[in-house]
C-alpha cells in the first residue's frame, strides 16, 4: 500500500514544489513507484515536469468527480514517476467545496482507488491553511515540512503544527509528520546555524541530516521542465536530494 505524503507549509516560497519534484524523482530512481499530485492552482509541480498548464484534466476535475483519477494521471514525467497536474481551475475548488458535505475528504477520496498502485505518493499543498492543504492532511499518512534556511523560517511554523493536530484530533487520526527539511541553506554561516539550531530544538530527529543546498541547477531545472537529476545529475543540489530520499527511505525500515 502507497505511504502519502503531503508536503506543506502555509509559508510561500520555502521549497514545497522544488522538494515534491525533485525527492519524487530521487525516491523513483530508488526503484520505488511514485506519483506527485499537484495540488497548488499555481500548478508549479506540473510545468516543472514539462507538462502545459492548459490541460481539462487535472486534480481539479478528479475531486469534483468530472473524470476518474486514472484519466488524469500522466505517466512516466521521470523514470518511474507519474503526476496528476493541476492549473487555475483548482482556485474554484477552494470556493466550491466550501459548503459541500465531507469537504475535507474529497482529495482523499479520489486517491483511494490508485493508493496501491504507488509506493509513495506526494501532494504538493498550496501556502495557505485552507481548504485544499487541509484536504492534503485529511488524505495523507505523514507530513513533510521544508523550511527555508533564513531567519523566519519557523515563524508560523506553530501554526502549521497546531493545525496538523487539529487534523490528528478529528479527521485524520493516524497522520504524523514525517520530517522536516531545510532548503536553500546558503554557505554555512552564524545565521544558518542558529537556524538549524532552533529547528532542531523545536522538532528533534524529525529534522532530516541531509539538508538542501541553494544552487542554481536546481532553481533553473525547471525551466527545462524536468527534475533536477535530469538536468545535471552529478550536480549538489541532485546530490542532495538523492541523499534525502535515502534517508527518507531507511526512516521506514
Ligand atoms: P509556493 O509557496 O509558492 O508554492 P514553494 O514553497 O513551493 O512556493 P518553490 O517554488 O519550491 O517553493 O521554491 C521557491 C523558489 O525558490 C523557486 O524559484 C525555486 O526555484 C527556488 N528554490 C527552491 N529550492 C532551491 C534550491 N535548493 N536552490 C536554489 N533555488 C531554489
Ligand atoms: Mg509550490
Amino acid at each position: 500500500m502507497g505511504k502519502i505524503i503531503a508536503i506543506a507549509n502555509q509559508k510561500g516560497g520555502v521549497g514545497k514544489t522544488t522538494t515534491a519534484i525533485n525527492l519524487s524523482a530521487a525516491i523513483a530512481t530508488a526503484n520505488k513507484r511514485v506519483l506527485v499530485v499537484d495540488f497548488d492552482q499555481q500548478g508549479n509541480a506540473t510545468s516543472g515536469f514539462g507538462l502545459s498548464l492548459d490541460s481539462d484534466k487535472t486534480i481539479y476535475e478528479v475531486i469534483m468527480g468530472h473524470i476518474d483519477i486514472g484519466e488524469a494521471i500522466v505517466k512516466s514525467v521521470a523514470a518511474n514517476c507519474d503526476i496528476v497536474p493541476a492549473n487555475i481551475n483548482l482556485a474554484g475548488a477552494a470556493v466550491e467545496l466550501v459548503n459541500m458535505k465531507d469537504r475535507e475528504f474529497f482529495l482523499k477520496n479520489a486517491l483511494h482507488s490508485i493508493k496501491s498502485d504507488y509506493d509513495y505518493i506526494f501532494i504538493d499543498c498550496p501556502p495557505s491553511l485552507g481548504m485544499l492543504t487541509i484536504n492534503g492532511l485529511a488524505a495523507c499518512d505523514t507530513v513533510l515540512i521544508p523550511l527555508q534556511t533564513e531567519f523566519f523560517a519557523l515563524l508560523g511554523i506553530s501554526q502549521l503544527v497546531d493545525t496538523i493536530n487539529l487534523i490528528k484530533q478529528s479527521i485524520n487520526p493516524n497522520i504524523s509528520i514525517e520530517g522536516v527539511i531545510l532548503t536553500m541553506l546558503d554557505k554555512r554561516t552564524h545565521l544558518t546555524d542558529d537556524v538549524i539550531k532552533n529547528t532542531i530544538r523545536h522538532f528533534g530527529n524529525k529534522v532530516y541530516k541531509t539538508m538542501i543546498p541553494r544552487n542554481i541547477k536546481v532553481a533553473e531545472s525547471p525551466s527545462f521542465g524536468v527534475p533536477v537529476l535530469l538536468h545535471d545529475k552529478n550536480c549538489i543540489g541532485s546530490k542532495a536530494y538523492i541523499e534525502l530520499a535515502k534517508e527518507l527511505i531507511d526512516g521506514e525500515k
